[in-house]
């Protein structure tokens, strides 16, 4: 099967602390690994010095609008820049994520669960405190919040939505907790209207897998809910990783369309060559 190169809408720069490359390195790594469309998502700006050193500081805000703007119209003829921010849902801050969204016009906002309660879970100097975890509860636990970060109503894409699983630690599939917590995460996607991210991300990390799992796919897929890609590049080289892993996995559970954005209206493109 042989796919159209879509979106990849989940990209970073330096700001955040754990990136590299300027936009224009990311703009020709997609142009040179053969996309038409990026956007740019650096890590939000979060109030009270949450996962402070993880991300940009609001003070940043305007020169990353500034350089994301001015390559997306040096590059207009070549690729389509979008502009987005991948902002954390963290319960308490929902007051903060939304002035800020309202206070520029983006292409989309990605919202992400990185923290369980102060529990940066994805973090690998935090790994030990797996060990006071059941797993079951710290998979019903994210997707918990997750389904809550959707209920907002803040979010176009809900990022890589099951990043719980990042380190390989796994819930027994059988388990009835995680089971209904990811259906009630998938419920309140569903009525949000945002897109679940599929992510690449995953397969570079130690669970080597695709964001999401497969279930989770499968079930989306028939509830309808709308799929958006993401590399999540934390550099150039990695703009479009997987891209073709990704698109076949949707393909396989009968999802033959992806969303992309456009201030914060979403539309659909084909994946497959008519
Ligand atoms: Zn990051
Ligand atoms: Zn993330």
């Amino acid at each position: 099967m042989h796919f159209k190169p879509v979106p990849d809408y989940h990209m970073h720069t330096p700001r955040c602390n754990h990136a590299c490359g300027t936009v224009a390195d990311y703009a020709e790594a997609a142009i040179a690994t053969g996309l038409t469309e990026i956007g740019m998502s650096d890590h939000s700006p979060m109030p009270g010095g949450f996962d402070k050193a993880w991300r940009m500081d609001r003070s940043e805000l305007v020169n990353y609008l500034q350089e994301v703007e001015q390559v997306r119209d040096t590059f207009s003829d070549r690729l389509t820049i979008r502009i987005g921010l991948e902002a954390d849902f963290h319960p308490g801050t929902e007051r903060y994520v939304e002035d800020m969204i309202a206070a520029y016009d983006w292409d989309y906002v990605i919202g992400s669960v990185h923290y369980i309660g102060d529990w940066g879970f994805d973090n690998p100097d935090c790994i030990q405190i797996w060990d006071t975890w059941h797993i079951e509860d710290a998979y019903a636990a994210y997707f918990d919040l997750v389904a809550e970060s959707a209920a907002t109503g803040m979010f176009d894409i809900i990022g890589h939505p099951d990043l719980i699983k990042k380190f390989g630690h796994r819930a027994p599939a059988d388990s009835q907790t995680v089971q209904q917590a990811e259906e009630a995460m998938l419920q309140a996607v569903l009525k949000s209207g945002a897109a679940l991210e599929i992510s690449s991300a995953g397969l570079r990390k130690p669970v080597a897998e695709i964001y999401p799992h497969r279930r989770i796919i499968s079930r989306a897929a028939a509830l309808g809910i709308p799929f958006a890609f993401g590399s999540d590049a934390h550099a150039p080289v990695e703009v479009g990783h997987g891209m073709n892993a990704c698109l076949t996995e949707l393909n396989a559970f009968g999802v033959h369309k992806i969303s992309s954005f456009r201030q914060r209206r979403m539309h659909m493109l084909s994946i497959t060559h008519a």
